[in-house]
């Protein structure tokens, strides 16, 4: 939570300030955690100028009731865990207006989600992703990254891995789910992340990135 936290504060990424816009020019943002010691997890999708996505996904990870909290009830939540509405300007960034302006022209999209994977000395892994998903989005539209096996899985059994990319793509071949199966049946980090960008490529005809912890520490980037 801790790397995620420090990058959502930082304006170049599209997450936190700097998330990209919707068509309409507002900020949704997407975020989950996860922890592979007992499966638990806490995601939140398309909360409106919510500054610390991350920080929110973990509350609703450590309140255990669910999984995932959106929109009107996820404010309900936050206001609850002291989370204050931020105003527009504190999260959208000159960057971030003319990427939208380039998407209604046509000509581009999005990128910038952050994540990390980590383990303890253990061997308990965790998976964090936080993001404002794609710019131009309708309001209302969730992504993968707070989905649990789309964009953020992690399982003591196998590894945790966390992906950026469409999200729609992401989510019709549940991407990060497939790449913790390879670490599951004993491939390293590096290869599973390889295999599940190359899955995701042959079933969907698209391109995406993602980042893996193995259940020995190995590392992989794809
Ligand atoms: N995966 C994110 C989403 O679709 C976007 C990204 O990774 O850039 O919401």
């Amino acid at each position: 939570a801790m790397a995620v936290r420090v990058l959502e504060e930082e304006p170049g990424f599209n997450a936190g300030v700097g998330s990209a816009l919707t068509r309409d020019g507002t900020v949704e943002v997407d975020a989950a955690i996860m922890d592979g010691n007992g499966l638990r997890v806490g995601g939140i999708g398309a909360v409106p100028f919510l500054r610390r996505p991350i920080d929110l996904a973990r509350q609703v990870l450590e309140d255990g009731q669910h999984c995932l909290l959106v929109g009107d009830g996820a404010w309900e939540f936050a206001r609850e865990r002291g989370h204050e509405r931020a105003r527009p300007e504190d999260m959208i960034t000159e960057r971030s207006r003319q990427k939208l302006a380039a998407h209604r022209a046509e000509q581009g999209n999005s990128g910038g989600t952050v994540g990390a994977c980590a383990i303890d000395a253990a061997g308990h892994v965790a998976s964090a992703t936080s993001t404002g998903g794609m710019t131009g989005k309708r309001p209302g539209r969730v992504g993968d990254s707070p989905l649990p096996g789309c964009g953020t899985y992690a399982d003591d059994r196998a590894g945790a891995a966390s992906a950026t990319g469409t999200g729609e793509a992401i989510m019709r071949v549940t991407m990060a789910r497939v790449c913790t199966d390879e670490m599951r049946r004993g491939a390293t980090a590096a290869q599973a992340a390889a295999a599940s960008v190359r899955d995701l490529a042959e079933r969907t005809g698209l391109d995406a990135g993602i980042i893996c912890i193995d259940a020995r520490g190995g590392i992989g980037v794809a």
